[in-house]
């Protein structure tokens, strides 16, 4: 089944104002007549509303980096999706693995905000992705299992149909170490295989599964040439324009 690529950029916690709005406008023109591919930009949520505006009307679609599942109420610190809709934006990651680890954020907390997300009919970016203890422990596969299972639990098939996934190694995230193409397209054949056991083979051949972790304009088409790879998430290189359009732009 030929899946649309899908090439998406996470600020993390950078840029100001301005600094967004002349990135935001660089994309959009380097995005522009590019038919067979989705691009989406996750800013901070301070920069969200001028971002989607500075984009409207182009192919660039906005996400934000987290998302309530919640529409609103006493959630200090936190985004409801209706607030998300508002600002312009229409996807959200879920699970980062910054937010795992450094703010703690569990399978149990990670799912409600999947859930959440479907329910309002956001396109979640779910996350996952094993450390390099892990991995060097051959935990690999059980730690995806274990991330997918709980993560998409109570996800129905009609909603999966919403669902991107990505992959990323934790250790491949801002260390310049990216996976090799043969060891993120072992992962991603296995995340298919087992959405093809949870769910069914429609939806585990048609899921969107992206590759995280130091993606570069130098590794970018030989990632995206594995079967299983169907697009990037990608940090650092999101923030320099000529690197992010030369990734969007990917043969
Ligand atoms: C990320 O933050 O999701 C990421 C993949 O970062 P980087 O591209 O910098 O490794």
């Amino acid at each position: 089944m030929k899946r649309r690529p899908l090439l998406a950029g996470n600020w993390k916690m950078h840029t100001t104002v301005m600094d967004a709005c002349e990135l935001a406008a660089e994309i959009g023109k380097c995005s522009a007549g590019l038919e067979d591919r989705d691009v989406i930009i996750a800013p901070p949520y301070t920069v969200l509303s001028e971002v989607a505006h500075v984009l409207q009307g182009s192919n660039v679609l906005v996400a934000s980096q987290n998302i309530c599942w919640e529409d609103k109420g006493a959630f200090t610190g936190e985004i409801s999706p209706t607030m998300l809709k508002s600002a312009g934006g229409t996807a959200a990651l879920i699970g980062h693995s910054e937010r795992r680890q450094i703010f703690h954020e569990d399978h149990a907390l990670i799912n409600q905000r999947v859930v959440g997300a479907l329910r309002f009919g956001l396109i979640p970016i779910f996350c996952i992705g094993e450390t390099l203890e892990e991995r060097e422990s051959d935990k690999t596969f059980e730690i995806i299992e274990e991330q997918i299972r709980e993560g998409l639990a109570g996800v129905s098939i009609d909603d999966m149909k919403k669902m991107v996934v990505a992959y990323e190694p934790v250790w491949a995230i801002g260390t310049g170490k990216t996976a090799s193409k043969e060891q993120a397209q072992e992962v991603h054949a296995f995340i298919r295989a087992l959405l093809e056991k949870m769910f069914e083979k429609d939806i585990a051949d048609s899921t969107r599964i992206l590759y995280g972790g130091s993606v570069k304009p130098d590794n970018v088409d030989e990632l995206m040439a594995q079967p299983d790879i169907d697009g990037a998430l990608v940090g650092g290189a999101a923030l320099n324009a000529e690197s992010f359009c030369r990734i969007i732009n990917f043969t």
